[in-house]
């Protein structure tokens, strides 16, 4: 019997290293598959941004692969409904597919199509694609598998498929899936993701480990590859082997050792790593109230009183990205200022990061949140962040003209104007621009004693031993370049070295 094959592509749009497009060269038939689940479109984390970038990198690969013979066919529905569909045209008897480690309702799609696979005897092969190990058993050792996977060469994916004779759908556009037009803030595509990278090693990333922190310095001085990374225009691999960067590998690896915390514990997108946190914060088993509502709205709108808060809030509404340190203090501030549970204010940011990656982001969030019950309670002072990154208020200004004529020396904090001053700056608080939502000390001290308070007790420490066998970065025995630092070094760092270890936890 003729071997049909159809590769199923997720979250992998590329054709350059794709080991399940290298694996259907094997197919007598075969085609690639697409699927716009409603889903996908009606879940909390999807933004009309997310599906305007996938339909263009759709595009490219679909016109790539149809050089290599390979037909791209894009459908919307339920995937089990679709492969149905698809079946009575072509009936195929292999899937291709790479690993996801996605949002709970991927994980209930995948079981579905384990089981439809299953009654129809179509064998369905799951490919790893990334350094998360599918059912681990132990973080000891996974650094270095980690770089095994990384130091691999790259798939070798065929000139020329033998394509099934199938006519390619034309892709659906956003009004035809019911979603209001944008467009992908940035260009989408392998062929984009690859421009990204050289750009970056050709010149870009000289500075990467100085501009890191900064909202401005940043935005060009990172590499910008996390989108390409969530929506697999480019390997992780292809990446890895491209650069020599100091700094830059731990990052990379950082990706992967995030999301193998949700592969491992798919529930941390809605609980807390730290279940003694259990009931801490409206939102979490504490009702969502109508004050816990008006902080909410004040910090989506990006109307705290706190610039910085404000100014980062709004950058990323327009534009689809932040810095690490920028998307941190926002975090921290929901959760220790406003005491917010991380859930909603989560789901918020998910919507808004283009480059939205559920592993990476839950524990992020949850780790911003104090939650997670082994990192080091971080709280971030808006105030400070601003004076450290953005000592001359143009960032502040860029992205909040209401304190345009402000004096620099009290942009990051203009409720300490006189009144003859916000008079003379065209500013007046609490009417041209609000004051501070909370009392930045006050809140801060609240929120610090109820959580360690929290955690001195005997129940949580244990938990914590528990957190961090399952999911604490082990001494990785990499070597230097590449090797997570130690507290030694820590403690001999520069101040720009320090502010690269506060990023990382474990
Ligand atoms: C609350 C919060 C939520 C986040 N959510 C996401 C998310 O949904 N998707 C996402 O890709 N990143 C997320 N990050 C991590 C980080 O902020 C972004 O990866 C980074 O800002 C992307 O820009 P870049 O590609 O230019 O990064 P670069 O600094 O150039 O880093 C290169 C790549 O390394 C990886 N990386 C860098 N920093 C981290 C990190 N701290 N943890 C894990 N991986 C890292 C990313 O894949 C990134 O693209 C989040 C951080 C926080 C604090």
């Amino acid at each position: 019997m003729a071997a049909r094959g159809v590769v199923w592509l997720k979250r992998d749009l590329r054709c350059r290293d794709h080991a399940a497009l290298a694996a259907a060269a094997v197919a007598d038939e075969a085609l690639a598959l697409f699927v716009i689940e409603p889903a996908w479109l009606a879940s909390p984390e999807c933004h009309p941004r997310h599906v305007a970038w996938t339909l263009a990198a759709l595009a490219e690969l679909r016109a790539t692969l149809a050089a290599r013979g390979l037909p791209l066919v894009v459908r919307v529905g339920d995937v089990p409904q679709v492969f149905d569909d698809l079946r009575r045209s072509f009936a195929f008897t292999h899937l291709f597919s790479h690993e996801e480690t996605g949002p709970g309702w991927t994980w209930g799609r995948d079981r579905a199509v384990a089981a439809w696979c299953r009654e129809r005897g179509v064998v369905w092969q799951e490919l790893a694609q990334t350094g998360v190990v599918r059912r681990l058993r132990s973080r000891d050792g996974w650094a270095q598998r980690w770089q095994r996977r990384m130091d691999a060469p790259e798939v070798s994916v065929p000139a020329r498929w033998r394509g099934a004779p199938l006519q390619a759908d034309g892709l659906p556009t956003l009004r035809d899936l019911g979603l209001p037009q944008v467009d992908p803030p940035t260009a989408a595509g392998e062929r984009a993701a690859w421009t990204t990278l050289d750009g970056f090693l050709a010149g870009r990333g000289r500075g990467y480990r100085r501009n890191l922190s900064s909202p401005l310095a940043a935005a060009d001085g990172c590499s910008r590859l996390s989108e390409h990374l969530a929506f697999g225009t480019i390997s992780m691999r292809s990446v890895h082997q491209a650069h020599d960067l100091r700094g830059f590998a731990g990052r990379l690896r950082w990706h992967c050792h995030f999301v193998q915390k949700l592969e491992d514990e798919p529930a941390i997108e809605h609980r807390n790593f730290a279940r003694v946190c259990d009931g801490l914060r409206p939102g979490d088993g504490v009702a969502w109230n109508a004050e816990a509502q008006r902080r909410f709205d004040a910090w989506r709108d990006g109307r705290t009183g706190y610039p910085m808060v404000d100014a980062c809030m709004r950058s990323l509404t327009a534009t689809g990205w932040l810095n690490f340190r920028m998307r941190a203090m926002l975090v921290s501030f929901a959760s220790y200022h406003l005491w917010l549970h991380w859930r909603p204010t989560g789901l918020h940011l998910a919507r808004q990061f283009l480059d939205f990656e559920p592993g990476i982001h839950w524990s992020q969030m949850q780790m911003q949140s104090g939650t997670t019950g082994i990192n080091t309670l971080r709280i971030y002072s808006p105030t400070k962040q601003a004076l450290d990154h953005d000592p001359d208020g143009t960032f502040i200004r860029r992205w909040v003209p209401e304190l345009d004529g402000v004096p620099a020396a009290l942009v990051a904090e203009p409720w300490r104007m006189p009144a003859a001053m916000q008079g003379r700056a065209g500013c007046t608080i609490g009417r041209d621009y609000p004051a501070p939502i909370v009392v930045d000390r006050t809140a801060v001290k609240q929120a610090k004693d109820k959580l360690y308070a929290l955690r001195a007790s005997r129940e949580a420490r244990t938990e914590a031993d528990a957190i961090q066998d399952r999911h604490g970065s082990r001494k990785s025995g990499l070597p230097p370049t590449t090797r997570p630092r130690t507290q030694a070094r820590r403690a001999t760092a520069t101040p720009v070295q320090r502010a690269l270890f506060e990023e990382v936890g474990s």
